[in-house]
């Protein structure tokens, strides 16, 4: 039988337990296939080698401060939402060595940045693939580029997968951000029961599907699939009016909620280490006894930590108040003049994993409520 042609922007289906030969045909192809995984009572994002691997057979409940996963009473791979991990700790690393120094007759370099495995990251959800894009233009600027994210993001495959159960904490709808693919996948799935309709995205994603036992879908299930992403939209768990953003944040920077907020906000820091768009870091040095070596690790750091803002003189954000004032004002207020978009994406891992349940969405309505001009 004649080989289906594939093109960029082609949809094609892959019956459901051919899934293990695309993760296999990844493999060959030299990359290091990163996916979700059952761990510690959540999802997280690990080396996965097959699909018996993934969760298959999970849905996960969401809400202010709560994240359980249970199951879903089918065999769908995708049925959970992402939990506290993102894909930013594989281009953005929790904790990396920047250089080594080696005292010789004055401090030399030793080694060079470690070349990057190619990583291709398994089940990347909409919001993702916007929360990727953010980081990219925090890292890969036009007058400078991180070396670090660079080496790491240039070769990544990016499977991505419709978003066709959002979570009670999501609101990816209100951001514009999903829960349906847009761009910056090179395969885009969209699950069905017994089929992946598969979604051609780039000529990297084409290659890998070539020879893999895929077929024209018909148009029963291509209308099933498009029914079930419609539908998606309307199950957000959460919304946010964002028409007047970044405005009701910049000029409310005394508003009484603050003080309010921070009585609650203990400045743990999970909301920032959670969300996928955060960038924050500090450098340490690890220097040996005896003088003579030095290694300079970068790690992530928060707005939320009082060191973060502490600078000759004092600290420029020395309470609650004025810390979760920054991280807010910052995330849906100046990032946008910065970078041209918002910094949130509507993925909801802040308001799932804050101890105390403070949600985003409920906060700029509170701050809207005495808007002063
Ligand atoms: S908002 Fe919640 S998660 Fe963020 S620092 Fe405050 S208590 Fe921690
Ligand atoms: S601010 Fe919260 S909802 Fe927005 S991207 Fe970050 S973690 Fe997700």
């Amino acid at each position: 039988m004649a080989e289906l042609p594939i093109n960029v922007g082609s949809v094609v289906a892959l019956p459901k337990p051919r899934l293990d030969d695309l993760l296999a045909k990844l493999r060959e192809k030299g990359y290091q296939t990163i996916g979700p995984r059952v761990g510690d009572g959540t999802v997280q994002y690990q080396p996965i080698r097959g699909a018996s691997e993934m969760p298959q057979g999970y849905t996960s409940e969401e809400e202010a401060g709560k994240y359980r996963l249970v199951s879903s009473g089918n065999s769908r791979y995708f049925d959970y939402t992402p939990g506290a991990q993102s894909w930013k700790q594989i281009f953005f690393p929790p904790r990396i060595t920047l250089f080594d120094l080696c005292k010789n007759g004055g401090w030399k370099p030793v080694g060079s940045l470690e070349p990057s495995p190619r990583y291709a990251l398994v089940g990347v959800r909409p919001c993702e693939i916007a929360a990727i894009k953010i980081q990219d233009l925090a890292f890969l600027r036009t007058d400078f580029v991180d070396p670090v994210y660079q080496e790491r993001r240039k070769n990544a495959f990016i499977l991505a997968v419709n978003c066709l159960r959002p979570g009670g904490t999501c609101f990816c709808a209100s951001m514009g951000t999903g829960p349906q693919l847009s761009s910056g996948y090179d395969l885009g799935l969209t699950e069905m029961d017994d089929v992946f309709l598969v979604d051609v995205g780039s000529a990297a994603g084409k290659d890998i599907l070539s020879g893999l036992p895929v077929a024209k879908p018909d148009a029963a299930i291509m209308g099933k699939a498009k029914q079930a992403v419609d539908a998606a939209k309307t199950k957000m768990g959460r919304q946010l009016d964002i028409s007047d953003l970044p405005d009701v944040l910049l000029k409310n920077l005394d508003h009484p909620e603050w003080e309010a907020i921070s009585k609650r906000c203990m400045s743990c820091a999970s909301c920032t280490l959670v969300c996928p768009t955060c960038f924050c870091w500090d450098t340490q040095d690890h220097s040996s006894l005896n003088g003579t070596e030095t290694e300079r690790e970068r790690v992530w750091d928060s707005c939320f930590n009082p060191g973060y803002s502490y600078q000759a003189g004092g600290n420029t954000r020395p309470n609650v108040r004025s810390r979760y004032r920054q991280w807010l004002t910052h995330k849906l207020g100046s990032w946008k003049q910065q970078y041209g978009v918002l910094g949130c994406v509507g993925c909801g891992r802040c308001i799932t994993w804050c101890p105390v349940k403070i949600d985003i969405t409920e906060e700029i309505p509170a701050l809207r409520k005495e808007t002063r001009s």
